[in-house]
């Protein structure tokens, strides 16, 4: 299994270099098992690859659903090459593997057992792998845009969870936010109107935004950070324009859409005190929190498989909301540390891999079987 996982390591699906090599390196290996599958390709190296092992069963099928794309190697120092996919003591190291190419290895293992051991199927499993996680959940969004059919008995998102069942974690509301003023020779400022004073009249109402809303007991309260600003050319000119971009998390329940109003209403707000005023909003992500049922058959059944005795949440977001169109509870589950994500040194211990293995395993005999 960990040569496969070295493989998908090496085929570098950052943002950059795209995620088809990775999507093709899947697709050879289901059709090596004989499952038929298909890579959806855009821009050029963009892509998702899905499958379904065919049952003729009646029952509703599984879905896993997981990401392709990996973040950069970042400016830590590594110990061994970030895409190498390099072995040592029992572990795998290298960007993507336990985010998330390590569920994605353990679940391709868990799905070649079920064919080798001629398992009868009385429903089907989808597999899904998409691209964008990490930027934009473009994969995933194309992906749900797509669906058709029945509703699934349940969904996995593989994300590594340290074999942890999980149900919730914030949204994530991602905007920026523009001011407009008018361009002057610094020496003359009251020509122009200074889109850095309008960032600042607007950054200061934003201190005393409120989300409104209780805390959730297991996720606590949103979050809001301001976490770029950029505006202004050169020393002696007004500036015309400001961008400050806000990085917002947010509880279930909660309408983004109700968000961006206020953000609206605000500007409103600020217009009225000052007639200079002008600013723009634009979305640059969102995404719903989760919250599962943890009383639901499938959560409990998964529990139960796995060996688990409660659910629990996450700090990290994942694509899973956008699969609320489906009609089916979502659950988190899969090996690998969440807290080694994104960091240098990213590995999987090669144990996790045949246990995640084996619990997915588990999971499709509970409900297929
Ligand atoms: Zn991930």
């Amino acid at each position: 299994m960990e040569e496969l996982l070295k493989r998908l390591i090496q085929a570098e699906s950052t943002c950059r270099a795209g995620e088809l090599d990775t999507a093709r390196i899947i697709a050879e290996f289901l059709s090596g098992m004989g499952v038929e599958n298909s890579v959806d390709i855009w821009e050029q190296n963009r892509a998702n690859v899905t499958a379904r092992i065919g049952s003729g069963g009646s029952r509703r099928p599984i879905l896993f659903a997981s990401h392709l794309d990996v973040v950069g190697p970042g400016e830590g120092r590594w110990s061994y090459p970030a895409f190498g996919g390099e072995e040592r003591c029992g572990r795998v190291y290298g960007r993507g593997a336990a985010d998330m190419k390590g569920g994605i290895t353990a679940l391709l293992g868990a799905i070649k057992s079920v064919l080798e051991d001629g398992l009868e199927l009385q429903g089907d499993i989808i597999f899904v792998a998409t691209a964008g996680e990490e930027t934009d959940s473009c994969g995933m969004l194309r992906f749900a845009d797509g669906w058709e059919g029945e509703s699934p008995a349940g969904i996995i998102i593989t994300e590594p969870t340290n074999f942890e069942v999980v149900t919730a974690h914030r949204g994530m509301l991602w905007v920026e936010v523009t001011t407009l003023g008018r361009t002057a020779h610094g020496s003359m400022p009251q020509l122009g109107v200074n889109a850095i004073t309008s960032m600042r009249r607007f950054l200061n109402r934003l201190e005393r935004y409120e989300f409104g809303g209780d805390r959730h007991p297991r996720l606590g309260g949103c979050s809001m950070s301001v976490n770029t600003i950029s505006g202004g050319k050169a020393v002696n000119v007004v500036p015309d324009r400001c961008r400050a971009r806000v990085d917002m998390r947010t509880l279930p329940g909660l309408s983004h859409e109700g968000i961006l109003e206020d953000f609206r209403e605000m500007f409103v707000e600020l217009g009225r005190d000052n007639a200079d005023f002008q600013a723009d909003l634009e979305i640059l992500r969102s995404v719903d929190a989760l919250e599962t049922d943890t009383e639901s058959e499938f959560v409990r059944e998964v529990l139960r498989v796995v060996g688990a005795s409660e659910t629990c949440a996450v700090g990290f977001t994942t694509d899973g909301p956008h699969l609320a169109g489906l009609g089916a509870p979502i659950v988190v589950f899969g090996p690998g540390d969440g807290n080694l994500c994104h960091k240098p040194d990213e590995y999987i211990e090669i144990a996790d891999l045949e246990r995640g293995a084996e619990y997915y395993r588990r999971i499709i005999e509970a409900f297929l079987c």
